[in-house]
């Protein structure tokens, strides 16, 4: 089974071969040496769970630092194509280019691609060093909008001819006076569209009808940016309330019902959407979201919000549950189907080469991919395989430094007995 098919999707839904062809970007830095930890590790998961009735071709293209020594291209216009080509893509970190007006290559590939999810999901895993008391109390399902917000990327630096003409429009025709140091500011410009808003947040909806979860979470910055951030949560509560009236009860309908017939009768048909397991749509502010996933996480489960939100967020998530070697993630568009799995972390250039750092982040994006492809055996394989050698304290460094009675292994030899945990489970 050598030669490997494409991964096909008619409207979203992807049609996948029992060989299919997945493109991969190894990635800078320790990408290289994670990258191979976890290539093994993925094709002895699906050897285990298939007995050979399965196999993934993966196929390599070029994207970073190594693209750029090849090719002289950081991101050359095939890998592209490629991964449009195929609809599912792994990749480990890469370097952002400085200097030259170079653009993220992370950016340019979910923005080409219209990956407009970021999704990660926060779990604990057993033993892992945490600064909470009870980090097994997190459990959350990030879903981060992608292509607009901060991520857009408007921004005109102080002192530009760009800066003066857009002050001199926004004091004559806006009557805008609220520049408090006009002659020296930079100005950025922060885009948040209804259709931007419905779609991320229709897929943070949807993904929680599908797996059961109780709530849906949009967190925003409403109360200060009214039109933006308010807007993500107006138009999130009405599309819930549109497009999935008989599945959700909404906070806004809990307040409209209080506000017309008390308080009383507001709690009796919040209850009953409980009792019949409706999903539950909420809303935070941002900064209070951030103290309440450390002090009631049990409370929160999907969360949907904006983009320079979800960055915060996704780091003090990610650090509640052991920190970024852990944490996985992707990049998606729910309408068409493509997906790029992606470690979270970034190159680690001071440790490239050294074998010593964690491929967590990389195995369990691949465990994502093999979920997203149906390959739910797959998934579990590598995410029990983790599990059982983080309980067994055999872990690297960025674990064993901080667990009693730890032993540390190299990267390498870390994958190398998660190979064997598999082959014998
Ligand atoms: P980084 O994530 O590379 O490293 C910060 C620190 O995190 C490291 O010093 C290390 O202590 C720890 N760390 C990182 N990966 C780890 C792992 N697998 N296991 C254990 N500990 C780990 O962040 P940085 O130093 O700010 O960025 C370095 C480069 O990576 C920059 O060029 C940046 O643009 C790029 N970057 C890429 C991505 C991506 O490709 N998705 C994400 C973030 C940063």
């Amino acid at each position: 089974m050598s030669q490997g098919v494409k991964i096909e999707a008619h409207n979203g839904q992807l049609m996948v071969p029992v060989n299919p062809i997945i493109p991969f970007i190894e990635g800078d830095g320790i990408g290289p040496e994670i990258w191979q930890v976890a290539k093994k590790v993925f094709d002895v998961a699906i050897l285990k769970a298939y007995h050979g009735q399965r196999q993934v071709v993966w196929q390599e293209v070029l994207a970073g630092e190594k693209a750029f020594k090849q090719t002289g291209n950081w991101l050359p216009e095939e890998t592209l194509s490629v991964i449009k080509e195929h609809f599912v893509a792994i990749k480990g970190p890469l370097t952002t280019p400085i200097g030259g007006g170079f653009r993220s290559l992370n950016v340019t590939l979910r923005q080409t691609l219209d990956l407009y999810i970021c999704y990660r999901p926060v779990r604990y895993f057993n033993g892992v060093p945490s600064p909470l008391r009870h980090p097994e109390l997190t459990d959350m399902m990030i879903f981060r909008e992608n292509t607009e917000d901060i991520y857009a990327g408007i921004e005109f630096a102080a002192g530009s001819s760009e800066v003066e003409q857009l002050i001199s429009y926004l004091k004559t025709e806006l009557s805008v006076d609220k520049i408090r140091f006009p002659s020296t500011s930079a100005l950025g410009i922060k885009p948040v569209s209804k259709e931007g808003s419905e779609r991320l947040i229709r897929s943070a909806i949807e993904h929680a009808l599908k797996h059961q979860r109780k709530s849906v979470t949009l967190v925003h910055k409403g109360n200060i940016m009214k039109f933006t951030e308010g807007g993500f949560k107006q138009w999130g509560y009405e599309l819930a309330e549109r497009e999935f009236a008989n599945q959700v009860f909404t906070w806004n309908t809990y307040d409209q019902l209080r506000k017309q017939h008390g308080k009383e009768l507001a709690d009796q048909a919040y209850q009953k959407a409980q009792v019949e397991n409706k999903l539950i749509i909420k809303d935070r502010i941002a900064d209070i979201f951030l103290q309440e996933i450390l002090i009631h996480p049990a409370e929160y489960d999907v969360i949907a919000t904006l983009n320079l939100n979800g960055d915060y967020i996704s780091d003090a998530l990610a650090a509640q549950v052991g920190g970024i070697g852990i944490a996985p993630g992707a990049n998606l568009n729910g309408v068409t189907g493509h997906g790029i799995f992606e470690a979270t972390h970034g190159t680690a250039p001071e440790f490239a080469g050294l074998n010593k750092l964690n491929p967590s982040s990389l195995l369990l994006s691949g465990a994502l991919l093999f979920d997203y492809i149906g390959w739910h055996e797959v998934a579990n394989l590598i995410t029990k395989s983790i599990e059982h050698l983080i309980e067994s304290k055999r872990v690297t460094v960025d674990f064993s430094s901080q667990m009693e009675g730890a032993t540390e292994l190299s990267c390498s030899d870390f994958g190398e007995e998660l190979v064997k945990w598999i082959q014998l489970s």
